[in-house]
């Protein structure tokens, strides 16, 4: 073994030690080390906040336990990529830099993509691929399902070599995961009462009772928030920060789906890891989305914000109780189910015509699991902007007796709304000591309609909807004509 050649394994979103492709390559010549790149500018980037910082301490202090079993640990590098090459470049050691592929924010991207590039021009870069999504070349949305089918049932990968040496060297400024914690972690002020704890054993957890017992009737109660809580896997964080491996999941899931009793309930289960995939892929091929339209033609529609009407939206104080009730749940505790999600954002790009670009990061703060790919294409979609999916205007007042019919969930989430009356509840007709209703919904939702339905109708309108579909559609689906 070349021993003044140092392994370097860089974390990024893959927190875990099974089935971590970059982990497993770096360690087969047991002389490693694994660091992880703390930027707090990227922690200042569109979309993250304390909270997803609390979960990622929970994951942190986990994978440093699982390392030192195999003889290494985890280093903090605190400063941002081109911060880290300096380091690098200022000895004269041989690097093999390890990492896995993520899909993140623009800032994130360009670092990364800038880094790799020059370190590639001194050291020995790998690349790994996490989750199923195509990368430069490999982009070929005709094959893309074959492709995420032929990842996901790749060999799990084992668990890493243990270290033969693991003296740290002082030629890198890196610090030990406690002193970053206190001073980049302990000092922030917690924003929210209750959120998932991180790491691989909560997701392995997660996981084995989702499918003994909590996947039943998973199909119909994801709709419901209260009956989501339990009734989803409520592994999104975990597969946002990697701590499981989607792989590891989805053969998991082929072979509970041999003998379970909640076979359909799984199979429902099993379309949503392929839709994790297929949405992150359309900010892979796209960087850009994360500040224009898909369809481009659409960011003329909402010019102006009205930051009033933004505020009383993303505090759950528009009047509205169903939504506002959704609004602080999700404050509360990191997480919502999807409709409800998407009910938030339609009402603040249909009801209240605010720009998506501008109430996008709010609404991922608020989210532990906030996955970049995900949610900005979800939020485009949710706000009528891509071109090639039916726009959908949810009206508030229908979620809330469809979803709510006794107001449990309101009455919990608000109690000041608890001795009134079912009807003015489901209505939005209180008439005190509670906010006036933000807009008039029907209103708002007829003005949103025809403003979109009037630009989807030109020509010009079709034309780029059919460039949008080749390049991010879904080829399960029917062709737009
Ligand atoms: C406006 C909006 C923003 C969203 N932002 C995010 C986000 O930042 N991060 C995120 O993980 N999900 C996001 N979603 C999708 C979805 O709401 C969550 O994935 C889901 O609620 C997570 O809970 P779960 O893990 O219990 O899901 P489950 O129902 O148990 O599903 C299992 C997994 O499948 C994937 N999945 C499920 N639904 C979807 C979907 N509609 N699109 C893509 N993947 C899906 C997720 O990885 C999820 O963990 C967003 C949806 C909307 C409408």
């Amino acid at each position: 073994m070349d021993s003044d050649q140092t392994d370097l394994i860089i974390f990024h979103k893959n927190l875990r030690i099974k089935d971590n492709e970059s982990l497993y390559y770096g360690s087969l010549r047991q002389n490693y080390r694994c660091i992880y790149i703390f930027d707090p500018k990227y922690w200042r980037g569109n979309g993250k906040s304390v909270r997803q910082l609390y979960f990622l301490k929970d994951c942190l202090l986990e994978l440093d336990c699982n390392l030192k079993t195999l003889n290494s640990k985890l280093e903090i590098f605190r400063g941002d990529y081109f911060e880290f090459y300096k380091s690098l470049a200022k000895n004269s050691n041989k690097y093999n830099l390890y990492f896995n592929h993520t899909t993140d924010i623009n800032y994130y991207n360009t670092q990364y993509c800038k880094f790799t590039k020059i370190a590639a021009e001194c050291y020995n870069v790998n690349i790994f691929s996490d989750f199923g999504v195509q990368r430069g070349a490999e982009t070929n949305r005709n094959q893309w399902s074959k492709f995420w089918e032929s990842q996901m049932n790749q060999k799990i990968h084992d668990i890493p070599m243990p270290n033969k040496y693991n003296k740290i060297k002082k030629e890198l400024p890196t610090i030990s995961l406690d002193t970053f914690l206190k001073i980049s972690v302990d000092t922030c002020e917690k924003d929210f009462l209750e959120i998932q704890p991180g790491g691989t054993a909560a997701a392995e957890y997660l996981l084995s009772t989702f499918f003994t017992e909590r996947c039943n009737g998973y199909r119909f109660k994801m709709s419901n928030p209260l009956d989501a809580r339990d009734h989803c896997s409520r592994l999104s964080p975990h597969f946002a920060f990697g701590t499981i491996s989607m792989r590891y999941v989805y053969q998991k899931l082929k072979n509970e789906l041999l003998n379970s009793n909640y076979r359909i309930d799984l199979h429902s289960f099993k379309k949503r890891l392929h839709w994790h995939c297929h949405f992150i892929q359309k900010l892979e091929t796209e960087p850009n989305l994360e500040f224009n339209s898909m369809h481009s033609m659409c960011d003329t529609l909402r010019s102006s914000e009205n930051s009033e009407l933004i505020e009383r939206w993303i505090m759950g104080e528009t009047g509205f109780p169903f939504l506002d009730a959704c609004i602080r749940h999700l404050r509360k505790y990191g997480w919502i189910n999807f409709r409800m999600r998407a009910m938030i954002m339609s009402f603040a790009s249909y009801n209240l015509w605010q720009p998506w670009q501008k109430t996008s990061p709010l609404l991922a703060q608020l989210f532990v699991d906030y996955e970049p790919g995900i949610h900005i294409s979800q939020v485009q979609m949710q706000s009528g902007v891509t071109g090639i999916n039916l726009p959908r205007i949810y009206s508030v007042l229908k979620q809330s007796m469809d979803q709510d019919p006794e107001a449990l969930f309101i009455k919990k989430e608000i109690p000041q709304l608890e001795y009134e009356n079912l009807d003015n509840i489901h209505n939005a007709e209180i008439k005190s000591k509670y906010p006036g209703k933000v807009i008039d919904h029907k209103l708002s939702a007829a003005f949103a309609r025809k403003e979109i339905w009037n630009i989807r109708k030109s020509e010009q309108f079709k034309n780029i909807a059919k460039q949008v579909y080749l390049m991010h559609g879904s080829r399960f689906r029917r062709r737009i004509k």
